[in-house]
């Protein structure tokens, strides 16, 4: 059983901040900024792909409903919103869960450096989107 379910079966304790049916979101353990929250699925599955459709709508909700939680108790005027999906890309627990980054002015985190392209790296990059 991966760490994720043994919290949604009680197994290990969490700070539980919401739940409905299907999901649940938690205090993330090492927070980026105070308030950083997981919002999970209570099935298990491995990321965004394995999930269907149906079921990753009712979990965008609620972690949706979370961001609205977050904004108005802890009085911020921003938030991020994050899914790893893939070690690559940063995921470590391998249970679908979205990250809710309450964010802070001057809170000094930059996501995403950005790179300068050129201009045939984009035409050949979509041409292989679009095969
Ligand atoms: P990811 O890198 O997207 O897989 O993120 C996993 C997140 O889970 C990390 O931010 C961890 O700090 C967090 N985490 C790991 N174990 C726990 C736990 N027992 N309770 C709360 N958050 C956890
Ligand atoms: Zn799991």
């Amino acid at each position: 059983m991966c760490i994720f379910c043994k919290i949604i079966a009680g197994e290990i304790p969490c700070s539980k901040i919401y739940e409905d049916e299907n999901s649940l979101a938690f205090l993330d353990i090492k927070p980026v900024n105070p308030g950083h929250t997981l919002v999970i699925t209570k099935k298990h599955y491995q990321d965004i792909e394995e999930i269907p459709a149906e079921e990753l709508a009712a979990l965008i909700t609620s972690v949706k409903r979370v961001g609205e939680l977050i904004k108005s108790k802890l009085k911020v005027e921003a938030y991020n919103i994050l899914e790893n999906n893939g070690p690559s890309a940063g995921q470590i627990i391998p249970h679908l869960h979205f990250h809710v980054v309450p964010r802070y002015p001057d809170d000094g985190l930059s996501l995403w450096p950005s790179r300068n392209f050129e201009k045939e790296d984009f035409e050949r990059i979509k041409n292989k989107l679009l095969s």
